[in-house]
């Protein structure tokens, strides 16, 4: 049950060191002797390198090449006791050399996860807003892209919601930079709290630019959005700076693609933008809407 169970290798290990054990037996056999002398360094030797990961092992397994060859020695062949001062000093540099290779191979793995992290994070700041943690431009642009020419080939409906900021040079001129910046992070926390959908990506576009990509929604799904929107902007709060907050007000504009695969995304966002500015126009504060057929 036992060696049954023993793994292929160590068992191959041990059969290599009784076999290097049972050619030492015999004096005649001296060029045997010699080769299979050859064969355990160099198979020990390899050992050593390539199993390092698992020191315990790895010396047990360098060690057991020896161990027969060795108890011969000691028993039948006293004339070979060089050889087993040889055995021995080569043993102790083995372990030395699994000691060494295993630090080794834990050093550059240690290297080599902190270059993953720093790679992931440096992906994530390529990705991310670094004042309000949303998705920037860039992601915006990708995945405007890619959502909208998934739903062209799936033929389902897209939305867009953009969102400025109304007067915020003024909030800024009157409050101070730092407390816009609050209220910009204010904003991006209602926004990522409203579109709760794991579909839907916001992103910050612009200083006071917000949008809302909306794949497989349509425009009254949309526009009901932006009323919530809307609605929650009343109760919009800045623990900071409380007062500052309480005039913010935002315009949007909500476009939509039903089911067609005539538009591109360029015209949406464009129309989607126009329909920001006719709220700005109107008087602000309010949700413009444009729709593609
Ligand atoms: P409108 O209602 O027409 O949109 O007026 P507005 O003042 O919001 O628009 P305008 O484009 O004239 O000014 C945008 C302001 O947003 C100017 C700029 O100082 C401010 N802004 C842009 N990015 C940031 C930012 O990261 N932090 C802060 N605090 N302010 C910003
Ligand atoms: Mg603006
Ligand atoms: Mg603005």
């Amino acid at each position: 049950m036992a060696s049954s169970s023993l793994d292929p290798g160590l068992r191959l290990r041990i059969n290599l060191g009784a076999w290097f054990g049972w050619v030492s037996m015999h004096p005649d056999w001296t060029s045997a002797f010699i080769v299979s002398l050859i064969c355990t360094v160099n198979f020990s030797t390899a050992i050593a390198h390539q199993f390092c990961i698992d020191k315990r092992n790895a010396m047990v397994c360098s060690l057991l090449c020896f161990i027969w060859a060795s108890v011969v020695i000691i028993l039948y062949r006293p004339e070979l006791l060089a050889i087993l001062y040889a055995f021995g000093f080569y043993c102790l540099y083995l372990i030395s050399t699994i000691k060494n290779a295993h630090a080794e191979f834990f050093r550059k793995l240690d290297i080599e996860l902190t270059l993953i992290e720093t790679q992931r994070e440096l992906d994530s700041m390529a990705r991310t807003d670094p004042l309000t943690g949303l998705a920037n431009r860039r992601v915006y642009d990708t995945e405007m892209q890619r959502n909208f020419s998934q739903s062209k080939r799936h033929n389902t409906d897209f939305s867009l919601i953009l969102l400025d900021l109304d007067h915020f040079k003024i909030l800024n001129d009157t409050h101070g930079h730092a407390i816009g910046d609050l209220c910009i992070k204010a904003v991006a926390r209602l926004l990522n709290d409203t579109c709760r959908r794991e579909l839907d990506i916001v992103a910050r576009i612009g200083g006071e630019e917000f949008a809302i990509i909306l794949p497989d929604t349509s425009i009254d799904d949309a526009h009901k959005l932006a009323i919530q929107i809307h609605q929650r902007f009343q109760g919009l709060t800045i623990p900071e700076a409380r007062e500052a907050t309480a005039t913010v007000t935002a315009s949007m504009g909500v476009g939509s693609v039903a089911q067609t695969g005539a538009q591109d995304v360029n015209t949406l966002y464009e129309l989607t933008d126009a329909a920001v500015y006719a709220a700005k126009q109107q008087g602000r504060n309010q949700i413009g809407i444009a729709r593609l057929h």
